[in-house]
């Protein structure tokens, strides 16, 4: 069930059964030549539905938007500051959780969002501490592409050219999604050099056309539905332990 398009009636009959929620959570941001810029939301966004599909749960909307700063010298890319999706997850938690849903799971599409959401929830369980708050809470973040299984099957998929950023996977699933927008560019190297970088700057200086350790072109939409499919029974195996039913 998508609670987007359910009535309030409907979640309050839901959590009589069962307090879980996935909610999904991407980002608007440069994903090379060929990669379209709502990639992070879209893989998260099909990852939950599906799992939700498979496992009964209910799935909140998609927070589309991430801790994105070091794409931010690509044109496109709207960034929340750390401090910023802090706020976002705590507000979110929270209006959950007053609900009573008591396990929230949030399904990632960008690696740049773990470091502040597990900041976020650290500033959570700190409050709840220091309130002596006895309610049961349960917070999780998972990243669709370190679901149990999936490293293995990336690494099957693509031996050479998955890279870290702008990766065939991920572009996959969105040609699998949106054909209509399937984009094709050169790419000068085939693969992208991969390493560290600070601020966006030094991002695109290091990494001009935007990927990172990638070539995209390996994407094609039938990858895409597989790895949709995997990772959605991973999530949806992780959930059982969550949902009374
Ligand atoms: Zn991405």
């Amino acid at each position: 069930m998508l609670l987007v398009e359910a009535t309030w009636k409907e979640i309050e009959t839901y959590l009589l059964d069962s307090q879980a929620i996935v909610i999904p959570i991407g980002s608007v941001e440069q994903h090379g030549p060929m990669g379209l810029l709502g990639t992070d939301a879209m893989c998260a966004e099909v990852v939950a539905r599906r799992a939700g599909e498979i496992g009964g749960f209910l799935v909140g909307p998609t927070l589309a938007l991430g801790m994105a700063q070091s794409h931010l010298a690509f044109p496109g890319t709207i960034s929340l500051k750390p401090s910023t999706l802090m706020a976002v997850v705590q507000d979110v938690v929270a209006s959950l959780s007053n609900a009573g849903f008591r396990h929230i799971a949030f399904l990632n599409g960008h690696g740049g969002n773990i470091a502040t959401v597990t900041a976020a929830f650290s500033e959570i369980h700190a409050q709840r501490s220091l309130q002596q708050d006895l309610d049961n809470l349960n917070l999780a973040l998972r990243s669709w592409f370190d679901l149990p299984g999936i490293r293995k099957l990336l690494a099957d998929m693509y031996p050479k050219g998955h890279g870290s950023h702008a990766t065939p996977s991920e572009i996959a699933i969105t040609q699998h999604l949106y054909p209509h927008a399937k984009k094709m560019a050169p790419l000068d190297p085939q693969i992208a050099a991969d390493g560290r970088f600070t601020d966006a700057h030094d991002f695109r200086r290091r990494y001009p056309d935007g990927r990172k350790g990638s070539d995209p072109s390996l994407a094609n939409p039938e990858d895409g539905a597989k790895l949709v499919e995997a990772a959605a029974q991973a999530l949806a195996q992780e959930m059982v332990r969550y949902t009374n039913k």
